[in-house]
């Protein structure tokens, strides 16, 4: 199959959808791969290593996506990418259509196939393409955290592990998932008081045994969660309910109950964000000020780690695109249910339910499954 890599176009974004290592798996199989000039170069992958492992590097986005039948991309297309899409593509990338009507409409007017990263299952269940990232932005959403509370940026002045005879910062994680035990492994790293709220009873005990007490587990209730946020000088959002928007679990009217220059991070803002004051910010202006309170809500925060990023994607995306690449898009999809589980637009319309639900669009799944 011809495999395209464009350079990724989202503003901040220096990911790349796949590594020489990856495209070399790839030639190895028999397969033709062409990257976009400079793709890599974000990640600190050059020309020269592509074009090692085979690959055939391409001047610019037009001519790659007209060699290519198949494009690997990290962020969801962008307008002039949509542009570009025909029937004859299938398009594997993240997608998180469920809150973009915009893309949507792109993708369906294109008349490609596209394959979201994000609902690909595996064995257990478990969404497999999300687990890095999700490993990314939840370490690296305490390093954020921590620059945010530092007085310097307006935060509340506190150092998240305290010192010895003073108190350490009051951290809740709602949502104990992947990104969520993330950001608890690094917060008890660096000493601070951690509570994960999740309403998931099974992993509430997980996390209990993970953790050795360590962190404080919560069953989430909106009665709860006030209480906590009240206290809190940090508040990580980072539930996820698969394919469709967050849920609102801290209201503006509860921003006045928290303490003056509390710290919000909002890792669930891909999916509209779980704090009802949140939107979308990016690396260069990551943080905004409502009601005294600082929110964080940058929507692709691994690409402010692109190297990491790139390979811990990689690593896991890469058995599904050899899959597409030697049995046919149509006939991988049919032939592994986990993969089906991403097809999310095919002949001009959704063939996803819960984005379909999302998005208030007809959900049609293709006859060809
Ligand atoms: P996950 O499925 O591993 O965990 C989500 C957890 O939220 C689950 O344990 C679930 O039980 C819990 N949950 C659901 N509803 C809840 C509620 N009302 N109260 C408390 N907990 C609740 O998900 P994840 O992989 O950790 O991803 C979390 C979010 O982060 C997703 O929206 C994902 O897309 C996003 N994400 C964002 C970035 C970014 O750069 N901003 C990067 C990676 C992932």
């Amino acid at each position: 199959m011809r495999i395209g890599v464009p350079t990724e176009i989202k503003k901040q974004e220096s990911r790349v959808g796949l590594a020489p290592e990856s495209v070399g798996e790839l030639i190895r199989a028999g397969h033709e791969v062409f990257v976009q000039h400079d793709a890599g170069v974000g990640s600190a992958c050059t020309n020269e290593e592509y074009e090692a492992v085979g690959a055939k590097i391409l001047p610019d986005a037009d001519a790659v996506f007209k060699a290519a039948e198949l494009i690997v991309k990290v962020k969801e297309p962008q307008p002039e990418e949509c542009a570009k899409l025909t029937p004859d593509h299938t398009l594997f990338t993240y997608l998180h259509l469920a809150a973009d009507p915009v893309q949507a409409t792109g993708l369906m007017e294109s008349g490609c196939l596209a394959i979201a990263y994000e609902t690909v299952t595996d064995h257990e269940g478990r969404l497999p393409l999300l687990t890095p990232m999700s490993q990314v932005a939840g370490r690296m959403s305490m390093q954020v955290a921590a620059w945010a509370l530092m007085r310097t940026t307006r935060g509340r002045g506190v150092l998240l592990g305290g010192v010895p005879g003073v108190a350490p910062a009051k951290v809740v994680i709602i949502g104990g998932g992947v990104s969520g035990t993330n950001a608890a492994e690094i917060a008890v790293g660096m000493r601070a008081d951690v509570t994960i709220f999740d309403r998931n009873n099974k992993r509430l005990a997980e996390i209990d045994a993970q953790f050795n007490g360590a962190v404080k587990t919560m069953y989430s209730t909106n009665a709860s969660l006030a209480e906590a946020v009240k206290h809190a000088d940090l508040v990580i959002g980072a539930v996820l309910i698969p394919g469709a928007a967050a849920p609102k679990l801290v209201s503006r009217e509860q921003l006045t109950t928290m303490r003056p220059g509390a710290v919000l991070v909002d890792i669930a803002i891909d999916q509209g964000g779980c704090f009802e004051t949140s939107h979308a910010t990016t690396h260069a202006d990551p943080i905004y000020e409502i009601d005294g309170i600082l929110h964080y809500c940058v929507a692709n925060m691994p690409g402010a780690v692109p190297r990491t990023s790139t390979y811990a994607l990689n690593n896991a995306t890469l058995p599904f695109v050899l899959n597409i690449a030697n049995k046919g898009a149509k006939a991988a999809l049919k032939a592994d249910p986990h993969l089906a589980e991403g097809l999310t637009v095919a002949d001009g319309k959704i063939a996803h339910e819960a984005v379909a639900h999302d998005l208030d669009l007809p959900f049609v799944y293709p006859d060809w499954m």
